[in-house]
């Protein structure tokens, strides 16, 4: 499934191609995905000018100079192919720039969607309404954690998957952060020091960061051979490890919280 630092890098190498461009030719192949395509989608994004790309929490935004944003998210399985050989069954959504490129948006299992939002809304669209800092940005601090787990008797570990907390961070990081900043992922949120949280922090972003610097940083390293962007492989200490060593000795454990996997080292982590 598409994390946060896929989409950052999805966006980076589209932005690559698309920054500045002009949108030629839109098609719309199928009706939906996992909700319908805008109706009036590619009358909007035909002949518009792409201003610029970002992200925010797991949703990839392409803005055109016509004061509307498209807003994609990849769901489960969704990928951008660059200069595809040909077009599957899968594209559902191909682009195609001034400059002759072809951009198709593929999602076998159809849990992405696309919307157009104009860019006054974007802050209020429901979708973003809700979710708290970008876990990249500057408005998560140990401070804000310190202030959202007050009081709070559920575990760390999901306080911290809450979007309404931190945004668009998924079971990897999070496992990854805590163990790297030494904190139980059981802990009841609210008894974390704040010493600990400072420590959270830089972690969140040292395990994002690596994993954004591991997609590559430039349009050769992000798309590879068949084109397809975002997607790389990178060792985690503890995610999926169950049963192999951690760095003290101890084999990684692994419980099940709010219905997923949590790796943790039972001796590093308190
Ligand atoms: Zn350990």
């Amino acid at each position: 499934m598409p994390e946060l630092p896929e989409v950052e890098t999805t966006v980076r190498g589209l932005a690559s191609i698309l920054a500045g461009e002009t949108i030629s030719r839109v098609s719309v192949r199928r009706a939906d995905l996992r909700r319908p395509f805008p109706p009036d989608l590619a009358q909007a994004l035909t002949g518009a000018r792409v201003s610029g790309l970002s992200r925010r929490a797991k949703y990839g935004l392409i803005h055109t100079d016509r004061a509307r944003t498209m807003v994609f998210h990849l769901g489960m399985s969704g990928r951008w192919r660059i200069d595809p050989d040909e077009i599957g069954k899968h594209d559902h959504l191909v682009l195609e720039t001034g400059n002759g490129h072809v951009l198709a948006l593929n999602d076998a299992r159809r849990f992405g969607s696309v919307d157009l939002v104009d860019d006054d809304a974007l802050d209020a669209w429901a979708p973003f309404a809700a979710l708290g800092p970008e876990p990249l940005g500057p408005g998560l601090t140990a401070q804000h954690l310190a202030r959202a787990f007050v009081g709070r008797i559920a575990a760390i570990k999901l306080m911290l998957l809450d979007q309404r907390i931190v945004a668009g961070l998924g079971n990897i990081y999070v496992c990854e952060a805590l163990h790297r900043a030494r904190i139980h992922p059981e802990r009841e949120a609210g008894t974390v020091s704040l010493p600990a949280l400072k420590r959270l922090v830089p972690e969140i972003r040292a395990v994002l960061e690596e994993s954004i610097a591991a997609g590559g940083s430039t349009l050769r390293d992000y798309a590879r051979p068949d084109g397809e962007l975002g997607y790389f492989a990178k060792d985690f200490l503890v995610y999926g490890r169950e049963g192999d060593p951690c760095a003290c000795g101890r084999p990684v454990a692994r419980v099940v919280q709010g219905g997923r996997s949590t790796f943790f080292c039972s001796v590093c982590q308190k």
